[in-house]
C-alpha cells in the first residue's frame, strides 16, 4: 500500500469506529501503523484493565487470542472481536488445561499462579492470574508457600529470585520469541557502546536477564526509559516494541535485539477494517469458563491496587 492509501485506511477506520460504537485495543507489539487507529495501546495488564471500562459496544482486539479472551471475560456485555482469529500464542500454547489438573494433583497444597499468557480454561483452574508488570507483588500476596507457577518458567525463574521465601515450581513453558534472544547476541550488539542501558522483558532467559539494568514489562520500559537520564538504550524484547519507544521519546537512542512475533502481525489494518464491516471474529467464552476465570482476574486487580500498580496505558488521539 503506499502512504496515500494508508492514510486512507486509517481515515475509513476511524468512521467505521464511531458508526459501530468500537474501540481499539492494541497490544505494544502491534504494526506501528495499527497504532494509529489504537483507543488504547499498552501492555497486557493496561489493556485489560481498560477493557473492563471503555465506553463502546464493540472491542476489537488487536493482539493475540488470549487477549481478547480476557477482554471477553472482564466484559460479558460487550462484543469482542479480532481481526485475525489464527493469531495465537505459541507460550500459551504449552500448557493444556487436562496437564495443569494432573500437575494439581501432584502439589495439592500450592496455590497456581497463572501468567494472563494462558487460555480462558487454564484461569479457570487458577487461583489468581499476574502479568509481567505484577507478578513478584502476586506471588507475595499468597498466603502458600509453595506456589505452581505457570506457563512461562522465565517469567517464574525471575518471580523466584525476587521472593525467595516461596517455593516456586516452574511449568516448563516458555516464549519461544524472548527464548531465541541470546546472551552471545547481546554481548554482540553491545560491542562499542559502553553506556547503553539494557531493558529486558521477563520473558527473556536468566543469562539474558542477569546482564539488564532494567527487567520489566512492556509498558514500564517507556517509563525506565523515560526516567533513566542514559541517552542510550538497547531494548530485549519482541521487535515491536522498539517503534513505540524511539515514537515515544524520540529524544532518546534505541537500540534492539529482538525477534518478531509472527502471531502479533498477523493483524493488519486491511484486516481491522474487515472485522469493523463483518463483526467478525467474534471472541466467545462459555458462562462457566468466564465466571471462573473472571475470579482470577478479579484477585489481581485488588493486589495490583493493594500494592499502588496502576495500569500503563497510552491513550491515543
Ligand atoms: Fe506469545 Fe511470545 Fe508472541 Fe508474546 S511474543 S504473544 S508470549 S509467542
Amino acid at each position: 500500500m503506499t502512504s496515500e492509501e494508508t492514510r486512507c485506511m486509517i481515515e475509513r477506520i476511524g468512521r467505521l469506529k464511531k458508526e459501530k460504537r468500537a474501540a481499539v485495543l492494541c497490544h505494544n507489539y502491534q504494526r506501528p501503523e495499527i497504532y494509529e487507529v489504537a483507543d488504547f495501546t499498552g501492555d497486557s495488564l493496561g489493556l485489560c484493565q481498560k477493557a473492563q471500562n471503555v465506553d463502546c459496544d464493540i472491542i476489537l482486539f488487536s493482539g493475540v487470542y488470549f487477549m481478547a479472551e480476557s477482554a471477553a471475560i472482564l466484559n460479558p456485555g460487550k462484543k469482542v472481536i479480532v481481526p485475525a482469529m489464527d493469531a495465537g500464542c505459541s507460550l500459551s500454547d504449552m500448557i493444556t488445561v487436562e496437564a495443569l489438573l494432573e500437575k494439581k494433583k501432584e502439589h495439592p497444597d500450592a496455590a497456581v499462579v497463572c501468567y494472563i499468557n494462558s487460555t480462558a480454561d487454564v484461569k479457570a483452574e487458577s487461583d489468581i492470574c499476574c502479568t509481567s508488570s505484577n507478578a513478584v507483588e502476586v506471588v507475595k500476596s499468597m498466603k502458600e508457600k509453595k506456589i505452581l507457577m505457570v506457563p512461562d518458567k522465565n517469567l517464574a525463574a525471575f518471580v523466584a529470585k525476587q521472593v525467595p521465601e516461596k517455593e516456586i515450581i516452574a511449568w516448563d513453558g516458555f516464549c519461544p520469541i524472548h527464548e531465541r534472544i541470546t546472551a552471545s547476541y547481546l554481548r554482540d550488539a553491545l560491542k562499542n557502546r559502553p553506556d547503553t542501558k539494557i531493558i529486558a522483558h521477563p520473558e527473556c532467559t536468566d543469562d539474558v536477564r542477569d546482564m539488564a539494568d532494567y527487567v520489566v514489562s512492556t509498558t514500564k520500559m517507556v517509563e525506565v526509559a523515560r526516567n533513566d537520564s542514559a541517552k542510550d538504550f538497547m531494548v530485549i524484547t519482541e521487535c515491536g516494541m522498539v517503534n513505540r519507544m524511539k515514537g515515544e521519546l524520540p529524544d532518546k537512542n534505541f537500540y534492539t535485539v529482538c525477534s518478531v512475533c509472527f502471531d502479533m502481525k498477523k493483524n493488519t489494518l486491511e484486516g481491522i477494517e474487515r472485522s469493523l464491516i463483518t463483526g467478525q471474529h467474534e471472541v466467545v467464552v462459555p458462562r462457566q469458563v468466564r465466571e471462573r476465570a473472571y475470579k482470577t482476574f478479579d484477585r489481581m486487580f485488588k493486589v495490583s491496587a493493594t500494592v499502588g500498580i496502576t495500569p500503563q496505558l497510552m491513550e491515543m488521539t
